[in-house]
């Protein structure tokens, strides 16, 4: 048995006690924590592998990151910030995935996304992609816990007009039902358990009824969970009235797509009927901070807050620093309910560990510190000129979520392995991931260039 022990660093459990432990020590066997107590204790009691000294630093669980797309953060980084919906997704990222990447790009950008996630504290994410066998073998080299699933649709969209509804294909249906259970049966508990798999629909307006409602019925025979994005746009709100006559939600709740095991992405152009139907459901909202602030748009924050709603957050394609989200997450519900107590620090780090676990359905292994849990822990060097003063009269939950930088996070454990340390990488060769996400953006880009479009 391998134990590792931390000591001399503050505790944050979030363990739903709302509490820091100091003056105790932590101790992992394996992959996973078998102690909290004082340090004499468990080192009289234990032979201790691997000391880590914590002082100055917050020990606290890793960032359960709800939603993100690896391989199109870097991509596009730089490029696609200042666009339009409609021009990110019809002029930008549809040519790009139709005409463009391959395989080998994506798995590529994929490597340096994780280099990123990973630096930043992030220890799971969920993904939904068009997958491909590389990329998930990109996620799990890197060691970080992933929840991955395929982006499926069944849509013969006219990607030249945005105006256009949808064709449904039933053998689009097919051919993607049967990737997704061939990428379920390889990839699922895959990496000692640190890779599994939830079905994925891409928006529900690419997706016939018949389409989501085998979705649901595949993921709950395999006991898992699905996931879509559903009003990002507001083109699509008049879609769902249009072909269905009612609000997207309700459609999905008709069709019995909702419960605690779907997690609905962006929601961002939500109606109150749609609130209380979630509600109902006890499905999860996967809030996007940042994207939804990028959009020049924002979800009706304050009645979902007050509606008691499951909401975990993630990144999107955006910005993979948790902390940096956390705050636009606090900015946006003051924003939208004129209420600056309207969710305390607590609240918003609860949406980016245990409650992002329980979205995902993993509150059970991981998103706190409590023994027999798994150890996905990470380490935040409080000792910076942003974060100090820091003694007993500051409260350093506070300050994680709106002082700390994802670039303060000094080592990240994961299911026992330590994957970053002194903010280095040891799975992923850094260097050598932003050296060749350089030439081949390059040639990425002349080829897409080269497009008429
Ligand atoms: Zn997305």
């Amino acid at each position: 048995m391998h134990r590792i022990l931390i000591k001399n660093g503050v505790i944050i459990p979030m363990d739903g006690k709302s509490r820091t432990i100091e003056n105790k020590a932590l101790l992992i066997e394996d992959n996973r924590i078998a102690a909290i107590d004082s340090t004499e204790i468990l080192a009289e009691k234990h032979s201790i592998d691997q000391t880590i000294d914590a002082g100055g630093k917050v020990v606290m669980p890793g960032i359960v990151n709800c939603h993100a797309h690896q391989g199109w953060t870097s991509l596009v980084r730089g490029i696609a910030e200042d666009m339009t919906v409609e021009d990110y997704v019809f002029r930008l990222t549809e040519p790009l995935i139709e005409h463009v990447v391959t395989d080998e790009d994506m798995q590529c950008f994929a490597y340096l996304d994780c280099v990123e996630m990973l630096k930043f504290g992030n220890t799971c994410i969920s993904e939904f992609e068009t997958f491909s066998d590389d990329t998930a073998s990109a996620i799990m080299e890197s060691g970080i816990r992933g929840v991955l699933g395929v982006n499926m649709t069944d849509a013969d969209w006219d990607f030249s007009d945005p105006n256009a509804l949808p064709n449904y294909s039933p053998d689009l249906m097919k051919t993607n039902l049967d990737k997704a259970i061939k990428f379920y049966d390889t990839w699922h508990g895959k990496n000692n358990d640190r890779i599994s798999v939830r079905f994925s629909n891409n928006i529900p307006l690419l997706c016939s009824p018949e389409f989501l409602t085998e979705t649901k019925k595949l993921a709950k025979e395999r006991g898992i969970g699905v996931n879509t994005h559903i009003n990002t746009e507001s083109f699509e709100v008049e879609a769902y009235q249009q072909m269905y006559q009612k609000v997207g939600v309700e459609f999905l709740s008709d069709i019995d797509y909702l419960d605690e095991n779907t997690n609905l992405v962006h929601l961002i152009y939500t109606q109150d009927r749609e609130i209380d139907i979630i509600k109902e459901t006890n499905a999860y909202m996967i809030h996007c901070p940042y994207e939804m602030g990028k959009r020049g748009a924002c979800a009706p924050l304050g009645k979902m807050y007050a509606a008691g709603l499951n909401i975990a957050l993630g990144s999107d394609w955006l910005m993979l620093d948790p902390f940096e989200q956390m705050r636009y997450a606090a900015v946006l519900a003051r924003i939208d309910s004129g209420d600056a107590l309207l969710n305390k620090a607590y609240d918003f780090l609860e949406m980016f560990t245990i409650k992002a676990a329980k979205a995902l359905d993993l509150d059970d292994k991981i998103g706190s510190l409590e023994i027999g849990k798994l150890a996905d822990i990470i380490l935040v060097d409080f000792d910076q000129p942003h974060i100090v003063p820091m003694n007993s009269h500051y409260d350093p939950v506070t300050n994680l979520v709106y002082n700390v930088h994802g670039s303060d996070v000094s080592m990240v454990i994961i299911d026992g392995e330590v994957v970053v340390e002194n903010g280095k990488v040891k799975t992923i060769d850094e260097k050598k991931a932003m050296q060749e996400a350089n030439l081949r953006s390059e040639a990425v880009f002349n080829k897409f260039k080269s497009l008429d479009h």
